[in-house]
């Protein structure tokens, strides 16, 4: 919902595609020399020529594709086919860019449905509203440090 590290998209932007970067990324890695890339790596927009930049939803330019669509409606079926089973929500270091994204639906959901729970792992913003703090389980730590615990 966020956005994806493996996707570009033009930077204007001035169409609605995003582009799989893992080939451009793994040629940077490869040809970087004091992190630094050769000019001709930058990525451009096939359409106009600018920039490409990550598809993260920093701001309003955040490409929604079809792609992006399709994932979207993914996930409404499993919040709609889940909603009266046992479900437990995780959410890990979502802040207040954009908490209308995922943050605020997950409270939300913990709130409105009876077998859903929360756990909320974020090391700067370790709270909830006290209508969920019964249903929610907060951590504070860095999330590398329990996902070892975790043994996963
Ligand atoms: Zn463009």
């Amino acid at each position: 919902m966020q956005g994806d590290y493996g996707l570009f998209q033009c930077s204007l932007p001035c169409h609605n595609k995003t582009y799989d970067n893992e080939k451009q990324i793994l040629d940077m890695l490869e040809k970087q020399k004091d992190m630094k890339i050769p000019t001709e790596l930058i990525p451009k927009c096939p359409i106009c020529g600018r920039n490409m930049e990550m598809n993260l939803r920093a701001d309003e330019r955040f490409v929604q594709d079809e792609e992006w669509y399709h994932h979207a409606r993914l996930y409404n079926e499993y919040v709609e086919k889940t909603n009266k089973k046992n479900r437990v929500l995780i959410e890990i270091g979502v802040g207040y860019n954009t908490p209308s994204i995922i943050k605020f639906p997950f409270e939300h959901l913990t709130l409105f449905n009876e077998k859903t729970y929360l756990i909320r792992i974020n090391k700067e913003y370790t709270n909830c509203p006290s209508e969920i703090r019964e249903k929610t389980i907060l951590f504070d730590e860095d999330f590398e440090i329990i996902l070892k615990q975790l043994n996963v």
